[in-house]
């Protein structure tokens, strides 16, 4: 979601790679974006811009908006299309990084709409994970997600995320300087904690949300938890012990089933 931190966490495991002498090949699909705090290798609007290229972190308009006639959204839309009709460019950039780099980190727009469920997302996104280990990492803001209804709300919205691509999947509780994260690891496994908070609440939405837990349960789920803080660096270490049981999964059960679609 907008806000939760996506950008800074990008920022964060660039630097944290830079510092291992492991720099990261970066590349940000975000339109909305005016700067970007991280050096990316690639930005969106390399292909898209009105008025010339950029890559990295110069400010610039939204592509799309004034060409196009678009507004705001259609604008970030139609700048994600016009990416991904050049995807391929961007493949063999990342085929020929492969020695230099061993990851590659790709922040995304957090509107559901715009990436993880319009086509050229998807064009994206199975691209990407026919030819590399592929895992998707959801960024939450842990600090809004304290009321139980809030925090369904966000594992909803996860639940979209890991049923449309189909990839291993982390879900990095974010901004625990500002909160610790445990109350939601323990509702994510804890079937009657969950429960006992949502007792607290007497609503309608309450009630919703009380039975779709039931069918929500992440308890038996491969899903991934793990808690950071994208601005203080910490939770990292965790964070790629996570990673690395991700690409085993991807390993696993992804890799055979592409070989076998090839
Ligand atoms: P994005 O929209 O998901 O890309 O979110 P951003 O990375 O732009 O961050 C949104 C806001 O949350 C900014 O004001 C960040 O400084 C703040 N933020 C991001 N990570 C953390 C964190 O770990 N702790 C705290 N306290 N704030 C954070
Ligand atoms: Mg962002």
């Amino acid at each position: 979601m907008a806000g939760s931190g996506k950008t800074t966490f990008v920022q964060r495991l660039a630097a944290h790679l830079h510092g291992q002498r492991c720099p990261p090949y970066v590349i940000n699909l975000d339109p909305a974006v005016h700067s970007l705090p991280f050096p990316a290798n690639i930005g969106e609007c390399c292909v898209l811009r009105d008025g010339g290229a950029r890559a990295g972190g110069a400010a610039w308009s939204p592509p799309g908006e004034s060409r196009y006639g678009l507004g705001p959204n259609g604008g970030i839309v139609t700048s994600l299309n016009l990416f991904a009709t050049r995807f391929d460019q961007v493949m063999k950039f990342i085929e020929k990084r492969q020695n230099a780099s061993k990851y590659v980190i790709i922040d995304t727009p957090g509107q559901i709409e715009v990436f993880t469920w319009s086509a050229s997302g998807t064009i994206i996104t199975e691209a990407l994970a026919s030819s590399f280990p592929s895992v998707v990492v959801y960024v939450m803001d842990t600090s809004r997600s304290t009321n139980p209804i809030t925090f369904m709300s966000n594992m909803l919205y996860a639940c979209s995320i890991l049923y449309k691509t189909k990839l291993p999947f982390i879900v990095v509780m974010n901004k625990t300087d500002i909160i610790d994260h445990s109350f939601a690891v323990e509702w994510m496994q804890d079937f009657e904690t969950f429960q006992d908070a949502l007792n607290q609440e007497t609503s309608y939405v309450s009630n919703l949300t009380r039975s779709m837990s039931l069918v929500n349960s992440f308890s038996y789920s491969p899903v991934l938890v793990v808690g950071v803080s994208a601005v203080l660096g910490t939770g990292l270490d965790e964070f790629f012990i996570q990673l690395s049981k991700a690409v085993d999964e991807y390993e696993r059960e992804y890799r055979p089933e592409y070989e076998r679609l090839r």
